[in-house]
């Protein structure tokens, strides 16, 4: 999937690009990008774009050969390294089509590094379709100038999940019925969110979760919001607590 700007581009295109990028690379394009460069765009030679790799970095290409099916690129120059992504990953359970587009696309907007679909008791939904999710994190990255993807997990039981959980990753666990504001017990180190279903956990899960060393039940205000919300507001809040919102950005 690529990114759609509004007409005229204010900004050069940025793709995603699934092969790792070198200086002077020839680089040739087809399907969905070819389509978007050489027909939506109507690039011609010579005109410029960015490219990531989730590798090497962004860099600056040109159109060698244009085409409406097929086109050939020229990689000028590596313009900024891969980033390091916050390592915060974010446990959801699966929702309804169309709220977890969305979900995938902002989580990747604001900057986690790993989506992992959790089924619990009362999930409700039984089929995670990750190619088109996987889509939906290419699209946000391609859009929000991330140089990294997050990584999409394939779903797991929430019961595996903790089993292995790793000791030195911090899981906060969302819990409507109350706990630390994630504001005050956001801190700096390995993290991971964890978001129920729009049913809520169950006592057993709850048991279970607690007895986790690594989780501290954390709480995001007085309402109950839906899943899709609470998510967001919790990567917000660690974010802007222990993440990459925390320093000045210059660009
Ligand atoms: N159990 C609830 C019910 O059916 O009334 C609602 C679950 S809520 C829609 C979905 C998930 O969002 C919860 O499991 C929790 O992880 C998170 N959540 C929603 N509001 C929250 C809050 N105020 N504090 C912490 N987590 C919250």
């Amino acid at each position: 999937m690529v990114a759609t700007p509004a007409w005229p581009p204010a900004s050069l295109p940025r793709l995603y690009v699934d092969r790792q990028l070198a200086d002077n690379a020839p680089l040739v394009l087809d399907g969905a990008a070819a389509n978007y460069l050489g027909n939506v765009l109507r690039l011609g030679v010579g005109a410029q774009l960015k490219l990531f790799d989730d590798r090497t970095g962004e860099w600056l290409a040109e159109i060698a050969e244009p085409g409406k099916k097929r086109l050939s690129l020229r990689v000028v120059r590596r313009l900024r390294p891969r980033e390091p992504v916050p390592d915060l990953w974010l446990l959801f359970a699966p929702i309804k089509r169309g709220r977890i587009d969305w979900l995938v696309e902002k989580a990747t907007e604001l900057g986690v590094a790993r989506l992992v679909p959790v089924l619990t008791g009362r999930t409700i939904v039984d089929r995670v379709n990750i190619d088109r999710l996987r889509a939906h994190a290419i699209e946000a990255a391609e859009q929000c100038e991330r140089t990294a993807l997050p990584e999409l997990a394939d779903p797991a039981k929430l019961d595996a999940l903790l089993r292995n959980w790793p000791a030195d990753r911090t899981l906060f666990f969302a819990d409507e019925r109350g706990g630390t504001p994630l504001a005050e017990a956001a801190v700096p180190g390995p993290a991971a969110i964890l978001i129920g279903p729009e049913g809520g956990f169950t006592d057993a899960e709850r048991a279970a979760v607690g007895a986790v060393p690594a989780a501290r039940p954390i709480s995001l205000g007085p309402r109950i919001l839906r899943a899709d919300t609470a998510a967001l507001a919790a990567i917000a809040l660690w974010m802007a607590k222990a993440g990459d919102w925390s320093h000045s950005v210059a660009r």
